[in-house]
């Protein structure tokens, strides 16, 4: 056997993770589809330039909600390449009343609903409502030939729906945003410090590291850590969270789990699922 066919067919990029911008490839070696928009038309051109996959071969883009950090490279996108657009309707709403993205095409949209799957290019997919304060927010589960993953971004509060999709899933992307010192000890306005910490704003790097190790068993093969502050967190602070709660619940990861945060600027290549 040799190394290619040991891989799994089923994979994932993340070409920017973070406040400033958010882009992932989810799919196969060949064709897939873009989770959010959040960088520009030539940096994605880039990024899947170094993965091989022409921008012919995605087949549609999903939306998490419409906060500026997932949809500002939306409108000159898909005007060069008109790419369904796949989203909650208050986010499609949300697109068209953006300044950046009012003039997206809306023929290029596509309504789908919380909890209802549908399937692009052979793979299945699950929208699941997240506590955000963007506009129809949601996260995604995904199953390609019984490999799962599960993107669950810009979110509040882990509540039960969000726990039960990161649970099903043996890749996962989950927001580690801030550091909670960090956070209260910054200069960020307290207005500010409350949305963020708040249940419609984002996961410390506590909550997500707690349930992470809750939740753990070997067969996750990758924990990706993503949508760090780069003012409240750091790449080493959530690492060490993390390795915090495993070892405050005795769990020692697996070798054949991966642990790591996905960089803010750069594109991560395929990692199989
Ligand atoms: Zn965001
Ligand atoms: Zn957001």
């Amino acid at each position: 056997m040799d190394l290619f066919s040991c891989l799994s067919p089923f994979v994932f990029s993340s070409f920017a993770s973070g406040s400033s911008g958010n882009c992932y490839y989810v799919g196969k070696q060949d064709e897939g589809l873009l989770v959010d928009v959040g960088i520009n038309a030539l940096q994605i051109t880039k990024a899947l330039t170094k993965v091989d996959i022409p921008m012919s071969r995605i087949r549609a883009i999903l939306i998490t909600h419409d906060h500026i950090d997932h949809v500002k490279g939306l409108e000159v996108l898909t005007k060069s390449y008109p790419i369904p657009i796949y989203a909650h309707s208050d986010c499609l709403q949300g697109i068209l009343d953006g300044k950046v993205t009012k003039l997206v095409d809306p023929e290029l949209f596509h309504e789908i609903e919380p909890m209802q799957p549908f399937e692009i290019c052979g793979i299945t997919i699950e929208p699941f409502p997240v506590m955000h304060d963007g506009r129809g927010a949601m996260g995604y589960h995904f199953n390609y030939e019984g490999h799962t993953l599960t993107i669950a971004t810009d979110i509040g509060m882990l509540d039960k729906v969000v726990k039960e999709q990161i649970k099903r899933a043996d890749n996962i992307v989950i927001e580690a945003n801030y550091d909670k010192e960090m956070l209260e000890k910054g200069n960020y306005p307290f207005i500010l410090k409350q949305r963020i910490s708040g249940p419609f704003g984002h996961l410390s790097n506590d909550e997500s590291a707690r349930f992470v190790a809750e939740v753990y068993h070997p067969g996750i093969k990758n924990i990706m850590l993503c949508h760090l502050s780069e003012n409240n967190n750091t790449p080493e602070q959530a690492m060490q969270c993390i390795y915090k709660h495993f070892r405050m619940k005795h769990v020692h990861p697996d070798v054949n789990t991966s642990i790591f945060p996905l960089p803010r600027h750069r594109g991560t290549g395929f990692i199989y699922l």
